[in-house]
């Protein structure tokens, strides 16, 4: 087995590890974005969102909640962005579903950027949808 988070999971590679349950661990990323970035990882090995069971997928959203509260409590963080990368081409760079938690605090100088509004789509609205509908 060569994935590098089951590999987290099963103890073969340590973690600073904040919280476990029976579906996720929540660990600190090792290269932090904010103070205590975390990664909520499902102990099982699904590569994307779309390839979670329903009833799994929606036990990984109450391990992220369980996490949040752990951050507000701890160390206090007013609001987070929660980051989740699915696919090569959207940023993915471990191959095991994960969500990043950044906690965010007023003046923390961190930029999340969405992209810049694309005009060609924007005046496209109709079709788009017309093309998701049909
Ligand atoms: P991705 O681009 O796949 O969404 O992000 C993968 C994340 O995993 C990165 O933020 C990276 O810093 C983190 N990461 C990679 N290897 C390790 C590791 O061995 N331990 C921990 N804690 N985080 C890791
Ligand atoms: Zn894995």
């Amino acid at each position: 087995m060569t994935c590098i988070f089951c590999k987290i999971i099963n103890g073969e590679i340590p973690s600073y590890k904040i919280y476990e349950d029976n579906f996720c661990i929540s660990i600190l990323d090792i290269n932090p974005r904010a103070k205590a970035h975390t990664l909520v990882i499902p102990k099982k090995h699904f590569e994307r969102i779309d390839d979670a069971d329903d009833e799994y997928l929606s036990k990984i959203l109450l391990s992220i909640k369980k996490t949040i509260e752990i951050l507000k409590d701890k160390i206090k963080m007013e609001g987070y962005n929660i980051v989740v990368n699915c696919g090569k081409v959207a940023g993915q760079e471990i191959n095991h579903l994960h969500f990043h938690i950044l906690p965010r605090y007023s003046n923390d100088n961190i930029k999340i950027e969405f992209p810049p509004v694309k005009e060609e789509y924007k005046n496209k609205l109709k079709e788009i949808y017309e093309e998701i509908t049909k």
